[in-house]
Order: structure tokens, then sequence, then C-alpha cells
């Protein structure tokens, strides 16, 4: 049996919520709102937005396969990762585990809330077993940090290891799908059913075009969605980005055309990158970027900075030493790179 209650802070547990006046009334009848000391004349911001974000919801759930009472919709996928660290782990107490090289947020945010950040580099193939990472966890593991497919490196995580990990780790683990769209890999939002201690992350940060909205989701058990409601900001998702969101979920075949020219593009980039002079190893990818080992990373990254192109110098990280990160552009954007690079003098 998985118990939740002992995972979470005790003041969180306990914690009496902030209770806004959208969350007092719930009623459909009202025509005449004095309960939150809004001005009254509307101009379309006047009031305060859905702080649970139904209707976003609603669009969001047949998409993704989530059931509506499962799902939290945050500032970002940043808010949901900041908030597993506030509501599971003691400050000065309490330790992570997650995979090296990763996502930078997850120890950043276990900086801010001072929590242990314990590592697991991955292998050769950018893998990593349940067996490692289990032996990297103690009693005061309170979250393990999953990534797939994984940002920098871009391969998906064997999934039958993520599997043995719920199913033998008692704590959370967090795998963060934000670049699942680009992939083939049966992402785990869909068994989220099978797996009490899951929390899936995703975004329309990515392939939804949506970065500057700032709309996050986390899918959980609705144990854990209630914990997450509790802590958050009040309206921690504002109406134009509510608003934008739906926008964006209703235009599927656009989501859809950009994602097959992503695809495409990634194919014909990565293959002209493989006889390129300064290539010396492509990896493998199932996102929209890829991993490119170079002759120089810190020579190349300047010289394409100086011909108005950035990519990500990937070079200090662990693993990605001379590596540079590449996100899939338009044709165009991808034609200047490669020919800026064949151009490189050595
Ligand atoms: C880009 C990215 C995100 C998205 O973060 P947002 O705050 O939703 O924009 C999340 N996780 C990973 C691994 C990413 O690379």
């Amino acid at each position: 049996m998985f118990e939740l209650q002992p995972l979470v802070r005790k003041n969180i547990w306990k914690l009496e919520p902030y209770s806004c006046a959208r969350d007092e009334f719930k009623g459909v009848n009202a025509s005449t709102f004095l309960d939150a000391n809004e001005n009254p004349y509307n101009n379309y911001v006047n009031r305060y937005p859905d702080p649970l974000q139904e209707k976003v919801k609603e669009m969001i759930s047949p998409i993704k396969g989530v059931p509506v009472p499962n799902i939290f919709l945050g500032n970002g996928s940043d808010e949901a990762i900041d908030l597993v660290y506030r509501i599971f782990c003691t400050p000065g107490v309490d330790n992570v585990v997650a995979m090296s090289p990763t996502y930078g947020m997850y120890k950043v945010c276990a900086d801010i809330n001072d929590v242990y950040y314990r590592t697991v580099e991955l292998d050769e193939q950018f893998q990593i077993t349940a067996k490692r990472i289990l032996e990297a966890c103690d009693k005061r593991t309170k979250v393990v940090w999953l990534c797939s497919p994984n940002n920098p490196t871009g391969n998906d995580i064997n999934r039958d290891e993520m599997v043995r990990l719920l199913e033998v780790f008692r704590g959370i683990v967090v795998v963060d799908e934000a670049y699942s769209d680009f992939s083939n890999q049966r992402p785990l939002r869909l068994d989220l059913d099978k797996y009490p201690n899951l929390i899936v992350l995703n975004t329309l940060s990515k392939a939804w075009g949506g970065a500057a909205i700032r709309l996050g989701m986390a899918f959980a058990s609705t144990d854990i969605i209630a914990l997450f409601n509790k802590v958050k900001y009040p309206y921690n998702v504002n109406k134009l980005s509510q608003e934008k969101a739906m926008e964006l979920l209703r235009n599927q075949s656009e989501y859809r055309q950009h994602l097959v020219m992503v695809l495409e593009e990634r194919e014909k980039l990565m293959n002209a990158f493989i006889s390129l002079p300064v290539c010396k190893k492509i990896y493998p990818t199932a996102a929209n970027f890829f991993l490119v080992r170079v002759t120089d990373a810190n020579a190349i990254y300047r010289y394409l900075v100086e011909q108005g192109i950035v990519v990500r110098n990937r070079n200090r990280v662990t693993l990605c030493e001379n590596c540079l990160r590449i996100t899939i552009g338009t044709k165009a954007e991808n034609s200047a790179l490669l020919s800026a690079l064949i151009k490189y003098k050595q």
C-alpha cells in the first residue's frame, strides 16, 4: 500500500489554504459580483480569473488522455517543479535524487528550497537503471526526478526502468515529459492510475508553441493534485494565458502540422550534420533538438554567435564535453545554420 501522508511536509498536510472569493462562491446563477473588491466596469480584465482553470483543463483532458481531476495547471512547468519541493521536502533535512545531466531547474529549485540534491550519472547511452537510482536513495529521499525525453541529451529514458522505479520506490517519482509530443515512446501520463506515486509534467512551451504564456501541467493522483491546489498562489494562471491556451489547444491541426514539419526538419538537419567536418558525433534524439559533439564547442559557439545564430553550448555539462544542443528551427533557420557551419574554418 502506498501512503502519501508520510511523504508530505507536516505544515503542508495541516495547511488551511487561503480561500479566495472565486473559491467560496461556486454557484452559476449570480449576476452581481460584489465579493472580490474588483473594479465593476468591464474592460475584459477587471475580474479575477478562474483559480482552477476549469475550461482550460476540460480542453487539455481529451488531448492528453488525463481526467480533469488529475490535472494541475501552473505558471510554466517551473511552478510545478517548485511546488513539488515545497509540498514534499523539508528544507535542510530531505533530499531528492536526479539523473545527470538533466534539466537545470530541478537543481536550482532544490537549492532555493535548501533541499539536498543527489545525482546519478547517466551511462554512455545516456540511460539509467532503477537499481542505480535506488542505491542513491535513503530514508530522507522524498522525490526522484526523471526527464524523458531528457534535456539536454534528447533521448527517451528506458521505460521499463522508469516503471520498475515507480513500482519499487516508496517516494514520489516525477517524470518530466515536456518533449513527449516528439517521441514515439508511450508517455507515462497514460498510466497514471497504476502509480499513486507518479507525477508527470507537460507544458505548452514546446510542441504547442506557447512558451510566452507560461502554461505548465502536472498530472497526478487526485490526492496529489489537491496538495498542489492548496499550496499554489490563488490565481496562478492569469486570464490572458488561459484564453490564449484555449486558442492554441483549439487549433490542433496547426499543432500537428508544426510537429510534422519539425520532425521532418530534424531528420534532414541531423543527416546533413553527419557529413560536416566540425561534427564528431550525433546523439539519437526523441525531442525537437539534438545534441552534437563537435571539434571545439566553445569556438564554434562563438563563431555562430558572430553569424547571428545562437545554439546552446553544453560544453561544461557532465558527459557533454564539446557538445552543442541544437533546437530544430524553420527550414530557413536550419539552412542558415548549415551554411554557416560549412564555411567554418577549423
Ligand atoms: C523546456 C522545458 C520545460 C518547460 O518549462 P516551462 O516552465 O513549462 O516553460 C520543462 N522541462 C524540461 C525538461 C524542459 O526542457
